[in-house]
């Protein structure tokens, strides 16, 4: 559910961390070997203090330090004693170097935004099962539905596997409803998760309605949405007609990622989209230098 602030989430992660911390700390207090060596190291540090006041020589103590804290991580691994937190890289504090780190990143777009959450998500190129598509008709562009899907898999393997730098800037996979797209953009978000990028995969009634919100003053804000590595909006045209209201929204955030050369797939069963929008919209969809548009055509899946 997408009914959290920022703050919120901040008191969640400080919260969590100090949870995290206290049980840490307990562990190490339960071990002996441990407390021995903590016990040298509060001498060692007050032996060095001393040396410091009576102009003596502290660099000794400073290596008698390190040894001491290279033992008390080997003790730590030998008692089996590993700090435990969700989040290694940010020690579940959400910010790593005074940025967020990517898992306070992806609480954001969940429940601030009311993102999919990934970890769910089942499909993955690694399962893509390419016998459930038509490999007897070919389509217009004289290919068959596997041919085409095949194709469309690998490019948007390849647009993960070397990402950010992909050939084309953006994605946009057009076509009819229950043909595949849905299932490639999953995967897409899927492995980009897997593979650490900053990802946040949005269906459009969830995107418009954080605009809607950000409209009517509610606290939301867009730059998470704006700086996100990877921005993928499925089914784009789905969303009620009734907040065309938010098209300026749609405009203002496809405007401010083209030109500051993040990465956006969309996915849309809208053939036009200049008539469902505007002019300015579809051209930043479309934009032929920035873009690779993938049709889908075929028979739907979901009949079958
Ligand atoms: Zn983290």
């Amino acid at each position: 559910m997408a009914n959290k602030t920022i703050s919120d989430l901040l008191a969640d992660f400080e919260l969590r961390h100090a949870q995290k911390s206290y049980a840490n700390e307990r562990r190490r207090v339960r071990s002996k070997i441990i407390q021995g060596i903590e016990e040298e190291k509060r001498a060692l540090l007050l032996k060095k203090l001393e040396c410091a006041f009576l102009q003596g020589e502290a660099r000794a103590c400073d290596k008698e330090l390190a040894a001491l804290e290279q033992r008390e991580q080997e003790a730590l691994r030998a008692e089996g004693i590993a700090e435990e937190y969700d989040c290694p890289a940010c020690r579940d504090t959400g910010v790593i170097g005074g940025k967020y780190c990517n898992c306070f990143l992806y609480e954001v777009y969940r429940l601030v935004y009311g993102a999919v959450d990934l970890k769910t998500l089942t499909e993955s190129f690694d399962t893509f099962d390419r016998s459930v598509f038509d490999d007897k008709l070919p389509q217009k562009s004289g290919k068959t539905q596997r041919q085409m899907m095949e194709l469309y898999r690998k490019i948007c393997e390849d647009y993960i596997g070397v990402f950010p730098k992909t050939v084309k800037q953006n994605i946009l996979l057009r076509g009819k409803a229950g043909l595949g797209k849905t299932y490639l953009l999953n995967c897409m978000a899927k492995e980009a998760h897997k593979k650490g990028i900053d990802v946040c995969l949005m269906r459009s009634a969830a995107l418009f309605d954080v605009f809607f919100k950000h409209r009517m003053g509610e606290e939301v804000p867009l730059e998470f949405l704006r700086n996100v590595q990877l921005l993928l909006i499925d089914d784009l045209g789905t969303e009620p007609v009734t907040q065309n209201v938010s098209t300026e929204y749609l405009f203002d955030l496809l405007n401010r990622r083209l030109e500051a050369g993040l990465h956006t797939v969309v996915a849309t069963n809208i053939d036009d989209l200049q008539k469902r929008y505007d002019e300015r919209i579809s051209s930043r969809l479309e934009a032929k230098q920035a873009c690779a548009t993938l049709f889908f055509d075929g028979e739907d899946l979901r009949l079958k």
